[in-house]
């Protein structure tokens, strides 16, 4: 099989790459190993249309989500929930920004936000100070749903799902790349857009892989009653927690950055001791960690217990379900929380980028490359 363009990777970055590659008129192939999209961060994930207010230790970060906010809200209108009150709050005890900072930070970026009685949803005790914020959900099926139309559209792109690399080398100008079920794809372009699966792919291409951390990470679906339900509350700035509204699935998600990590990896290709329980997840490719039997048990006891403490009396949360996805987080960003997109062009002809996203809505960074 012969392509202008081979994407790895179905979920938000290859099925965005992919529509905007179709509709130059170039041939794509989308190779995913999952049997269908959005099988993992693109759906795993807190749904936060990012505005900038969760990194004010990171500037660039918070711009650069910042830029995009808009764009994102108006490419997928019918993916955004817009019904509830976004509440930041500040921790008195434990927090590294305080509320003065804050407030500088939201002026400096540029976004709005108003102090607001926090006693409304929080334990005074613990919550410096509370405000009102501009930020969204996002609804990842919806996404999905629209990405994949647009990519269907162009008539130009086809799909490969369950697919195993089994082999790449690059043959003159084009990349030679072996599938399972004996499919070659000759393609003299290929992105690599596999996110958590980034330094196995690049290994399997012979490039370098990246100093990555990886977590196996914990989003918890609940329920939540009263107040709780029209708003999306976030405890800042260190290891607090958020819970807010789930896209448009009726349920909010529950994450803390305690306990949503399970386990990590410092080896530049994963190795996690529960790799042993399915053999199918090995260093050279990791499996899927929501579907795997070997996935860890619920914290939710012990974010919830970090919740109550914080909430005002009667803001309740049931546990529903949980999700488990890899976060892969670059080490050098690690020290000042920053969570960069970082598309990095390794060859030129045949050429072959790879992506590493920071968040979802800095999608828009690949413009730039492809
Ligand atoms: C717990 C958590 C919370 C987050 N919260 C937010 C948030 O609130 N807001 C936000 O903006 N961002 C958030 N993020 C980050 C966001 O989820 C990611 O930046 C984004 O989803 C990455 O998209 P992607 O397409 O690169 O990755 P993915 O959606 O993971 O897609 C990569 C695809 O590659 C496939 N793949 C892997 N290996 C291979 C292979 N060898 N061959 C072919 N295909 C392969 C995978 O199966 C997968 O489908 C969060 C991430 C996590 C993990």
């Amino acid at each position: 099989m012969r392509y202008d363009h081979l994407i790895l990777g179905a979920g938000i970055y290859g099925l965005y790459a992919a529509a905007l590659l179709g509709k130059k008129g170039l041939k794509v192939l989308v190779a995913e190993y999952e049997d269908g999209p959005f099988r993992r961060a693109s759906w795993i994930n807190q749904a936060r249309v990012h505005h900038g207010y969760h990194y004010p230790r990171s500037v660039s970060t918070a711009r650069r989500t910042a830029m995009y906010y808009r764009r994102f809200n108006a490419d997928f209108p019918f993916a955004i929930n817009r019904s509830f009150r976004k509440i930041y709050a500040l921790s008195s005890v434990g927090s590294l920004t305080n509320a003065p900072q804050f407030l500088k930070f939201c002026v400096h970026v540029g976004i709005p936000a108003i102090e607001i009685n926090a006693a409304a949803y929080f334990n005074p005790q613990y919550v410096e100070a509370a405000f009102e914020t501009e930020e969204y959900a996002f609804d990842p099926f919806a996404v999905r749903d629209a990405l994949m139309e647009r990519a269907k559209e162009t008539g130009k792109v086809d799909f490969l799902f369950g697919a195993r690399i089994l082999g790449a080398e690059r043959q003159g100008r084009v990349y030679s790349v072996a599938f399972n079920e004996g499919r070659k794809v000759e393609a003299p372009a290929v992105l690599n857009a596999t996110y958590s699966s980034t330094n196995q792919v690049l290994s399997k291409f012979g490039f370098q892989p990246m100093n990555i951390k990886y977590e196996i990470c914990e989003v918890i679906m609940v329920g939540v009653g009263g107040r709780l339900k029209e708003a999306g509350l976030t405890v800042m700035d260190g290891q607090f927690f958020s819970v807010m509204p789930f896209g448009l699935a009726g349920s909010h998600s529950l994450t803390s950055v305690a306990f949503t990590p399970h386990l990590s990896s410092y080896e530049k290709l994963p190795v996690f001791r529960c790799q042993e329980r399915n053999t199918e997840c090995t260093p050279g490719q990791l499996a899927n960690c929501n579907t795997c039997p070997a996935r860890p048990e619920t914290a939710f006891p012990y974010m919830n217990q970090l919740a109550k403490k914080y909430l005002a009396a009667g803001m309740e949360m049931g546990y529903e379900s949980s999700l488990f996805a890899i976060k892969p987080i670059l080490l050098a960003a690690e020290l000042d929380d920053s969570r960069p997109t970082i598309t990095m062009r390794l060859s030129d002809e045949p050429s072959f980028v790879s992506v590493l996203s920071g968040k979802i809505n800095t999608v828009y960074d690949l413009d730039e490359v492809l």
